[in-house]
Order: C-alpha cells, then sequence, then structure tokens
C-alpha cells in the first residue's frame, strides 16, 4: 500500500510484531518515511523491507505504533474499524441478549484487536473510553459502530478522560458522541442486584463490570456471614453478599459520594434476611487498623483496592501496600473466615500477588487455603499474544 508511511524496524526486532504482539516500542523502530499525522494507520516492515501490517502511529508514546492488522493484504480503514467493532459486539452477544445483566464489557480495547479503545454498556448506554492516538483517530467510526450493532442502544457517551492521554499527547474529552443523552444515573442489574451507575463521573467508565465473576463467587460465601467490605465504591461485593443473606454488611471506603451511591443501590437491591448494612466513610488502611485495636472480628472480608502500581517502577510501593492491608485483615478474620483479596495493578503478576498474600499470613501467623481465584470478567478478555491485558486477580483465601 503505497499511499501510507511505512515504518521500519530495527534488525531483529520484528519477533513480537510476528506473533501478534500490537505494541511497537520507539527504541524498536529503524526509520520512518514521510511525517504521518497522529493517529494515522502507517505500513510496519521488518529491516528487510518485508511488510507485516499496519498500526497506528502515536508520535508522542514510547508505544510508537499499536497494531491494527497483521496481515500485508489488509489496510485497515473505517470499514476495517466498523468490522471489529461489530466483531466484538457479536462475542459479547450472551450479555446482550438480556437475563442475567443488562451490562458489560463490548470492546476490551488490544485484546479485541482495538488498541485503547475500551467501550462498556450500561442498560441503553454505550461509554467509550479512547486511550491513544489511534483510538481517538477512528472515535467517528467506533460511536457510529456501536449506535448500529449493540441492539438497543440508544446512546453512545464519551468518557476519554483518562491520564493515559496525556502520554499520547492528547487533552482529556467527554460528552456525547451519538444518539441521545444518558440519563444522570443508569439502574443496571447484575443478577438480583441493582446497581446506579454515574456514566459521566462515575470511576473507569461508571462501574467496575471486571468483577462480576468475582461478586458472585464472594456471593457464594456470604450466608449468614458478618461481613467486611473494603473498598466499596457503590457496593459492589457488600451487595451480593446482602442478596446472598449475609447477617451484615459494613462498606467501607473514602468517597462520601461512593457511598451514598452505595446505600442507594442497597436500597435497591434485595435483602432477603434483613442483612444489617452499614456504611463508613473512612481510610481503609486505618479502619483495619482501629477494628484490630478494638478486637473486632469478622467472616468474611474483602479487601479490592484501587490500582497501587501503574509502572513497574511503582512495585515496591505496591508490594508494601497489598501486604499491609491482608495482614490487617487476615489478623480480623474469624477461624474458619473467608478473605476475599484482589490486584487490579497490571505491574503486580499473578504470582507475585500471591506471594505477598503469603507472607502476609505468614506475618498474620495463620496458615490460609486457597479455595478459588478469580480474574477479569470473561468480557474483558486477554488474548493469548498479550498478556499484559490480565490486569485484574483475585484470591479467595479461606482461615
Ligand atoms: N469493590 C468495588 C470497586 C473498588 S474501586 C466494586 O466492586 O465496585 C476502589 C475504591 O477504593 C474507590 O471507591 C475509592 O474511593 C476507594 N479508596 C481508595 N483509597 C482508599 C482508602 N485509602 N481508603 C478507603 N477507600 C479508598
Amino acid at each position: 500500500m503505497s499511499s501510507v508511511n511505512h515504518v521500519t524496524l530495527n534488525h531483529g526486532r520484528e519477533r513480537a510484531t510476528v506473533h501478534h504482539h500490537p505494541w511497537i516500542f520507539s527504541g524498536a523502530i529503524r526509520d520512518v518515511t514521510g511525517s504521518p499525522g497522529v493517529g494515522e494507520t502507517v505500513a510496519v516492515c521488518d529491516a528487510k523491507g518485508t511488510c507485516l501490517g499496519y498500526g497506528s502511529w502515536s508520535p508522542a508514546s514510547q508505544i510508537r505504533v499499536r497494531m491494527l492488522s497483521f496481515s500485508p493484504d489488509v489496510v485497515p480503514d473505517a470499514a476495517f474499524v466498523r468490522r471489529r467493532v461489530a466483531e466484538a459486539v457479536e462475542r459479547r452477544r450472551m450479555f446482550l441478549s438480556g437475563g442475567e445483566t443488562d451490562a458489560c464489557r463490548l470492546i476490551n480495547a488490544e485484546s479485541d484487536g482495538l488498541p485503547g479503545v475500551v467501550a462498556d454498556f450500561y442498560a441503553g448506554t454505550a461509554v467509550v473510553q479512547l486511550a491513544t492516538a489511534g483510538a481517538e483517530f477512528w472515535k467517528r467510526e467506533i460511536a457510529d459502530a456501536l449506535m448500529e450493532s449493540v441492539p438497543g442502544c440508544a446512546g453512545v457517551w464519551n468518557r476519554s478522560d483518562v491520564a493515559a492521554r496525556e502520554r499520547e499527547g492528547l487533552s482529556q474529552e467527554t460528552g456525547l458522541l451519538a444518539g441521545a443523552e444518558p440519563p444522570e444515573l443508569i439502574e443496571i442489574h447484575e443478577g438480583a442486584i441493582r446497581f446506579l451507575v454515574d456514566v459521566r463521573k462515575g470511576h473507569k467508565t461508571g462501574f467496575y463490570l471486571d468483577q462480576r465473576e468475582a461478586r458472585a463467587a464472594v456471593g457464594a460465601y456470604a450466608r449468614g456471614a458478618e461481613v467486611l467490605n473494603c473498598f466499596s465504591y457503590t457496593g459492589g461485593f457488600g451487595l451480593a453478599a446482602q442478596a446472598a443473606g449475609a447477617r451484615a454488611v459494613t462498606h467501607v471506603d473514602a468517597s462520601a459520594e461512593a457511598l451514598s451511591l452505595a446505600k442507594r443501590n442497597s436500597e435497591l437491591t434485595p435483602n432477603p434476611d434483613g442483612t444489617a448494612v452499614d456504611f463508613l466513610v473512612a481510610d481503609v488502611f486505618k479502619q483495619l487498623r482501629l477494628y484490630r485495636d478494638q478486637g473486632r472480628s469478622f467472616d468474611l472480608i474483602v479487601l479490592d483496592p484501587p490500582k497501587f502500581a501503574d509502572t513497574k517502577s511503582g512495585l515496591m510501593r505496591a508490594t508494601r501496600g497489598y501486604k499491609d492491608i491482608n495482614l490487617l485483615a487476615m489478623k480480623l478474620l474469624r477461624p474458619g473466615g473467608i478473605l476475599a483479596t484482589f490486584s487490579c495493578s497490571g505491574a503486580v503478576t499473578p504470582e507475585l500477588f500471591a506471594k505477598v498474600c503469603a507472607e502476609a499470613a505468614f506475618d498474620a501467623k495463620r496458615d490460609m487455603q486457597v479455595v478459588a481465584r478469580t480474574r477479569q470478567a470473561a468480557d474483558h478478555p486477554v488474548a493469548l499474544a498479550f498478556p499484559e491485558g490480565l490486569y485484574l486477580k483475585g484470591l479467595i483465601l479461606r482461615g
């Protein structure tokens, strides 16, 4: 394809691309023809000049190209992008046909062949987050394709207010991209649980859809339990415990706003066994220490903290944070109790996370068993060629 600019890789640096890894770092590039525009499609060639495929040009980022096509014969154009969107949506048919839930991830970035593009669906509204120059370049096509391919999609809202855009030289952007304005709060359900989602100001695109399977796993241990739901956000795990017949649930979060939504969600969600529900605006690190000093204990503790490590350099601080809260939680756990503990830091591997929890158990003088491992839900798949796509992992431990 002669109309696109060419990027030629250094000798020996084609390996990842040949194996369909989507990222090409600046250091792998030998030279570039012309001056491709931000987010424009470039052809990627090995040192001998053989075309390996096509990707989006990110001149400001260390990840200089993100591959869209690994075939020299398939040049990404508007129809290509629309097809990728439609294929990703088609893979979520089981979620979109109603029943168990009316909210799911529609596009999971690299792992769905659309680097930098995230789209989530909340009962009639699609919310997109475009993190890279290439994603931004194809914004119009993505929004139109979502309107077309998602059954019952009334509008597409843009939540591209992520820090990652700075690394791409892009400013933050939010607003309506297509169709109708979303309501202020969108009510979604996950089985019997009801959540109100604020797509304009909520975390991520509004909600943590990635913990759906883990919420169900935690619910299975909740019957009759006294539950401490740390980092509760809008209720998540605690609502699963309530619907499953917990004796009591205490939601703890630093955000009063998140907790006021958690309270409303708790009122909307069935409470078949009259679970006593409590909402505490507090710093979890301090609250766990306070409970320890008071000699409090719980049957089921959930630790779902925000990302502690963004990069590999933040790893030491992150592991200290994970160890601290897990150690404290283990001390508060009644014998035979369950600790559901999570890490959404991509830089923390499942192995490292398990090791940190093992060290915490050692220091807490508790022998713990792993009864289940969780990961991001199935609508957040990980391409085998892109292991970086796995960010969320969890351990369900028995004390
Ligand atoms: N468990 C939730 C998602 C948690 S997101 C769910 O399933 O939906 C992380 C939450 O931690 C956010 O709501 C944030 O407000 C809260 N948070 C961050 N740091 C905190 C701290 N030190 N103490 C208490 N809450 C904190």
